[in-house]
């Protein structure tokens, strides 16, 4: 059930209601300008990823700085960016079931969808959506280019592939998909530059033996918020992917030389027990902020530690008690990671200032499909 919004615009921070999703239009705005700015000198394009966002109102600001289109991971994404006015989607991601074929297929018409593969299966999957829907639709190949996911290995297999899907009167050769995902949280720039270079090698050879077969590539994606300068760097991807760049998390903080970017997304708290010196309790457990990549910090309170976090529970802690919020006060909390705790809330409560600015749905959330 979609939950009332918790704060109207013009209420102060500290009066809305906890736990909420909150967003620092500053520090938003600027990351969106900032990445548009890193972009802007080079041959490189934004294809912003809306895992991370779920919301055709994020996209579009994006895309009015200049993002060329969005990627979603599932379909469900594709439709509300689609309704929502976003012309340009790519699904990042393989989708291998008919029923859900068939939807891309549909939001064909009014949005240009692409999608990935890396099977004959999943290939002839999308060829019989597109045939049954009287249309042609784009499909990438994806590539496992370092990080042991999805994708077939770079070089003959891909070739072979995209071979197929050129050959089909039903389907477009739309290009690699090259994502390499645990580069992006290595903690030194030495470690994520190996991993890149790696994959860069892998994306350059496959992309040379289909030009060889007269297969250009339209897209060549990947790079996610902390490595994209260095695939931007290489030159062989002509499009990145990064996502979670517009929030930021504590884990993403916890690189060596992190991305320019500063931390815009919060889970706002309230303090609702203090029952002892030292130690205080907030209303935001694992159930308001995702702690997959580690417990969230508290923004502004040097010396408080989130130290332990139970459904509905949070636990601050202090070696002196002078620094921790008082009881009913409420705290700005860093999530350790931001894709999975925006999709615990139905809104953004858009801050400015201390004053409330806008409210946001979240409009893809919880969507399994
Ligand atoms: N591209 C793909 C395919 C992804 O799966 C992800 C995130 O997992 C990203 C890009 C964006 O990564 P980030 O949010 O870290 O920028
Ligand atoms: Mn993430």
């Amino acid at each position: 059930m979609l939950q009332a919004p918790p704060a109207e615009p013009g209420m102060r921070e500290e009066d809305v209601e906890t736990p909420a999703l909150l967003l620092d239009l500053d520090a938003f705005e600027h990351n969106l300008d900032t990445m548009a700015a890193i972009l802007a000198p080079t041959a490189t394009r934004l294809r912003a990823h809306a895992k991370t966002h779920k919301s055709p109102i994020i996209a579009l600001q994006q895309m009015r700085r200049g993002a060329i289109g969005q990627c979603v991971q599932k379909v469900a994404e594709a439709e509300a960016l689609a309704w929502g006015g976003v012309p340009d989607i790519l699904v990042s991601n393989e989708v291998i079931a008919p029923r859900k074929l068939a939807r891309l297929a549909a939001l064909s018409r009014i949005a240009k969808v692409a999608v990935c593969a890396d099977h004959e299966q999943g290939i002839a999957a999308i060829e019989d959506a597109a045939e049954a829907a009287g249309l042609r639709m784009t499909v990438l190949v994806e590539i496992d280019c370092g990080a042991g996911r999805c994708g077939v290995t770079p070089g003959p297999e891909a070739v072979a592939l995209a071979e197929r899907i050129a050959a089909s009167r039903h389907l477009i050769f739309g290009g690699l998909q090259s994502y390499h995902g645990n580069a992006q949280h290595r903690r030194t720039p030495e470690a994520r530059a190996e991993a890149i270079a790696g994959a860069a090698e892998g994306t350059r050879r496959t992309v040379e033996q289909l030009r060889q077969r007269g297969l250009d590539c339209a897209i060549i994606g990947g790079a996610g918020t902390g490595t994209f300068r260095n695939e931007v760097a290489s030159g062989i991807w002509n499009e990145i992917q990064a996502g979670s760049y517009a929030f930021m998390d504590a884990d993403y903080g916890r690189n060596e030389d992190p991305p320019p970017f500063k931390q815009s997304l919060f889970v706002l708290a309230q303090v609702m027990s203090s029952p002892r010196p030292g130690f205080c309790v907030v209303d935001a457990g694992h159930k308001a902020v995702a702690i997959d990549s580690g417990l969230p910090l508290v923004h502004g309170f040097p010396g408080v530690t989130y130290t332990g976090a139970s459904d509905e529970h949070g636990n601050l802690k202090a070696d002196d008690p002078a620094m921790l919020p008082r009881l009913g006060q409420t705290v700005r909390l860093v999530p350790g990671h931001c894709d999975p705790t925006v999709d615990r809330y139905d809104w953004y409560v858009g801050v400015r200032k201390g004053r409330v600015e806008c409210l946001w749905p979240v409009a893809a959330r919880g969507g399994m499909a």
